[in-house]
């Protein structure tokens, strides 16, 4: 009998990832894709909890399961991710006993020794399951998404030793651990076998890649040897810190023409002292020439932040920092975020959270506002110009793409447009995207 599995994922392009592969193993135990959760005989619920509000969301979800495991004592069920954490489920198990196994991040070790061997091992079967997930060194897409991923996410650094105090993913999901080379080229040149067009290179901070190797590769490195990888059209990564952001890695965006001119480089705040208690490892000073020197040696790319608003101890005066950064740099996205309370952080633990929920809305408003106008005037710019789109879906009837800088634009096509690299022309800019027509016929168009 063909049996079923069911996957929910909330989260980050890590969990997005992780799930993946966990399919992708399933697929290879001979499981099939169901999105209708009863029909399942094992539901991986794959989980987040940056914010009280993931993890609320995630409790309430796993505890829905109940009943279908009452109903059916043979289905498995698995929660897995930042709820479980790095350090074990035991506290779960006890508030979860209809839960068969719990397995941590990026880690279907678990579960998959549950269903070939009958039983959870620990870890090191869980490095045989990895040794698993990566059948002949190949990572085979689930049925699902063969043929139509354009675009992939692959994990290069599981994990992050930094102790910013606001976060909660060091204590969830452990200290920094590079993947080797050798699995990222396997995995990268399996994508691309597959029709994959381009790859995300996935780390919480991406840019510390290599460093826990002895002597192993930085991302420039790694940048170079997945440059020559065939297939492979356009190579992004995310997410940098500016302590790590070196020279070599610039250079290699600005000499690698595969590796797109866009960059990942959370600020989180402009003021000095907020950023010493946020324990950033850096002054605005040192990410506004940051920011320059990468605008010098790449013109012409983009850079993504992120904020947070209202972060205990903020003032006024403190927050315009943060307003006058963004006003004159003119970033090209902004991940806003009101700080928030999160248990197991050291911000919760230590900081009095006393910046009023209104003061946090106002603030956050005004950099929304800010951004918004920022974004227009950078777009407008394309206006009339020609950029090359990497088509990904259809979207209400129109192709959606991104340009190498990564701003979205929409074209109309009767033309099956999906995983192709097009010349298009901008026609119409907006903050969050952007029209355009084809310059060329597709059919005219080789790859
Ligand atoms: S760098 Fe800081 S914010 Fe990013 S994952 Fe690590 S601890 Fe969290």
């Amino acid at each position: 009998m063909n049996k079923k599995y069911h996957i929910w994922t909330e989260g980050c392009q890590m969990n997005v990832a992780d799930s993946q592969r966990v399919g992708s193993s399933l697929e290879h135990l001979g499981y099939t894709l169901t999105e209708t959760i009863e029909e399942a005989d094992v539901i991986v619920l794959n989980t987040c909890v940056v914010r009280q509000s993931a993890e609320d969301k995630a409790y309430g979800r796993v505890t829905s399961l109940a009943p279908l495991k009452k109903k059916n004592p043979n289905l498995v069920i698995n929660l897995m991710g930042c709820m479980v954490g790095v350090r074990g489920a035991e506290k779960l198990r006890e508030k979860l006993p209809f839960v068969d196994v719990f397995s941590p991040p990026s880690d279907p070790g678990p579960l998959i020794s549950l269903l070939t061997q009958g039983e959870v091992h620990s870890l090191e079967d869980a490095e045989t399951a990895r040794r698993f997930l990566l059948m002949d060194d190949e990572l085979i897409l689930p049925v699902a998404e063969q043929g139509k991923l354009v675009s992939a996410h692959v994990p290069i650094v599981y994990g992050c030793s930094h102790a910013c105090t606001f976060c909660i993913i060091p204590s969830k999901r452990g200290g920094e651990r590079s993947r080797p080379v050798g699995d990222i080229v396997s995995e990268v040149r399996s994508l691309a076998k597959q029709g994959v067009k381009e790859i995300t290179l996935l780390g919480q901070i991406v840019d510390r890649y290599g460093k826990d190797i002895p002597d192993g590769p930085n991302l420039a490195a790694l940048l170079h040897v997945l440059h020559e990888v065939e297939g492979i059209e356009r190579i992004r990564f995310l997410t940098s810190h500016p302590n790590y952001f070196e020279d070599d890695l610039i250079q290699a965006i600005a000499d690698l023409p595969r590796v797109m001119p866009h960059i990942e480089l959370p600020i989180q705040a402009g003021d000095d002292e907020v950023l010493v208690n946020m324990k950033r490892g850096y002054t605005q000073q040192q990410y506004r020439d940051l920011v320059a020197k990468i605008r010098e040696r790449i013109p012409g790319c983009s850079i993504a932040t992120d904020i947070i608003v209202g972060f205990p101890g903020e003032t006024e005066e403190q927050f315009m920092e943060t307003y006058r950064v963004l006003s004159d740099l003119k970033l090209d996205v902004a991940h806003l975020a009101r700080y928030s309370l999160r248990e197991g952080t050291v911000a919760t633990r230590r900081m009095d959270d006393n910046v009023p929920e209104e003061d946090k809305l106002r603030r956050l408003h005004m950099l929304d506002d800010l951004q918004e106008g920022i974004l227009a005037e950078i777009n407008k710019r394309h206006l009339g110009e020609k950029v090359e789109v990497l088509f990904e879906d259809k979207v209400k009837g129109r192709w959606r793409g991104r340009t190498p800088t990564n701003k979205i634009v929409f074209v109309e096509s009767d033309e099956d447009l999906r995983g192709k690299v097009i010349p298009v022309t901008v026609t119409w800019t907006g903050p969050w995207s952007m029209q355009a027509q084809l310059t060329k016929q597709p059919d005219l168009i080789s790859l």
